[in-house]
């Protein structure tokens, strides 16, 4: 009898299985969500509008008033929009229609792992480039690997997770130029940097930016993110993707959310924005912590003391960190998600106690 494991590819047994530790906390700060519940105006209007909706019936299968909405939301025309479950759903697709055996996808790490992930699990390879030593965009690096290498796609995600930090539009217009594959922006947190490279989409026929509901849009348990792209490319990917993806629930919550994004959520942004800022300043006069300035919701924080036993003395206080230290270059990082200025006062207070302690304990053992 042979192993069942034996028909499944080489490259996918290798790989670790893409995981998040289970822990939790009362402060989970471990995911980059938005700190505040979805507004109620937008949870009422949303089952106000889900009650007459036939349920029993199949959703739109384009679903076209969302994408209206996405259009004018984005600055970019409908039918180069594509909503999906989740941005990650489009991610895959995007992948599924261009990379097989042969293929290779440019990268930047440290960054997230799903781009890693599913290029792997569909066959192409991977060329990695190290971000710079203050843990930026190395665009020199990233144009010479363009050129030797001259990889398919190329993704980049901006802001970076879990660096936070942003490639500068005349670098990406400079990618653009040189390279002959498509250059993908996962712009997940571009909210929070106020800025986005779609005006840039008309220009280049080879960019395609994806977009989430799951961080600014306070909607992670609900799914939704979306592409934009050429309509020619958006069309290709398109093959890619389920018939009925988008569950009608997502899709009304969406809508709605759009609608109301300047009055309920855009403060929120705001609000996460200033928490940003304090959040950093505050750390940085913690003897033993160097945070790193972030575009995004959330920062890598270096460490003097290892990064597990920060992540195990905070889950101990009841708060949830993401310990990055396993990524390449973040070996002394832990990463925060931007909390309520509550939850970053809970924060600050344990790491304060913990490194005070330790920088005390230190000093005793130095003059004994
Ligand atoms: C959170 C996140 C997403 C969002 O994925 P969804 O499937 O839309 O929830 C996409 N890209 C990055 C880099 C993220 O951190």
């Amino acid at each position: 009898m042979t192993d069942p494991l034996d028909k499944i590819k080489p490259r996918v047994r290798e790989l670790r299985a893409y995981t998040l530790s289970p822990d939790r906390a009362s402060v989970k700060i471990n995911q980059n969500e938005n700190p505040w519940e979805t507004p109620a105006r937008i949870k009422e209007e949303s089952l106000r509008r889900l009650s007459r909706r036939a349920w029993s019936r199949y959703p739109d299968f384009v679903p076209a008033s969302l994408h209206e909405r996405l259009s004018s939301f984005a600055g970019w025309r409908a039918d180069g929009v594509i909503a999906g479950n989740g941005s990650n759903e489009l991610i895959q697709a995007l992948l599924m229609v261009t990379v097989g055996e042969g293929k290779r996808v440019l990268i930047s790490e440290p960054t997230f792992a799903l781009y890693k992930q599913v290029t792997t699990v569909l066959g192409g390879s991977i060329v990695s480039v190290a971000l710079d030593e203050e843990l930026k965009f190395d665009a020199a690096a990233l144009m010479k690997a363009i050129e030797t290498f001259e990889p398919d796609v190329t993704i980049l995600c901006s802001p970076n997770n879990p660096t936070g930090c942003r490639i500068p539009d005349a670098d990406l217009i400079a990618l653009l130029k040189a390279s002959h594959g498509l250059v993908v922006i996962d712009e997940a947190y571009f909210e929070f940097s106020a800025h986005s490279v779609v005006p840039l989409l008309g220009e280049h026929r080879n960019l395609a930016v994806f977009r989430t509901f799951s961080k600014a849009m306070a909607m992670a348990g609900l799914r939704v993110g979306y592409l934009l792209a050429s309509p020619d490319l958006a069309r290709e990917v398109g093959k890619a993707v389920l018939p009925y993806n988008l569950n009608i629930v997502s899709q009304v919550v969406a809508e709605v959310a759009l609608e109301m994004y300047e009055s309920e959520l855009k403060p929120l942004v705001e609000r996460i924005r200033e928490e940003r800022e304090r959040l950093y300043g505050e750390m940085k006069k913690i003897e033993g912590l160097t945070p790193v300035p972030s575009q995004a919701n959330f920062m890598v924080v270096r460490s003097m003391l290892d990064p597990r036993f920060v992540f195990k003395e905070l889950l101990s206080r009841d708060i949830l960190v993401r310990d990055v230290s396993s990524y390449p270059k973040l070996k002394d990082y832990f990463r925060v998600s931007v909390g309520t200025p509550a939850e970053n006062d809970l924060l600050l207070a344990a790491l304060r106690e913990v490194f005070e302690r330790q920088n005390t304990e230190y000093r005793i053992q130095e003059s004994e």
